[in-house]
């Protein structure tokens, strides 16, 4: 194999993952633009940019992804 093979493989390799990465993104994003931006039930604010705030949060995804509802973790408790 000639380096020239390698480094067009390498790029192919970069390709791919870049392509996965952006997908997950514009998942991301569409799910941010889905979301209420405060608990449903409670409208306490959810704070996006507090990491610790993000993973204690539940969001439920509905049908189709069209509905995003969010639960503080007082109410998540609550709703089951
Ligand atoms: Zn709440």
């Amino acid at each position: 194999m000639s380096n020239g093979d390698i480094r067009s493989l390498q790029r192919k390799n970069i390709k791919r993952q870049t392509k996965q990465q952006k997908k997950k993104l514009e998942k991301q994003l569409k799910l941010n633009r889905l979301l209420p931006g405060k608990c449903v039930a409670c409208s306490t604010v959810f704070d996006e940019t507090d990491k610790k705030i993000i993973d204690e949060w539940h969001i439920v995804v509905g049908s189709e992804e069209k509905t995003v509802n969010l639960y503080c973790p007082a109410c998540w408790v609550k709703q089951k």
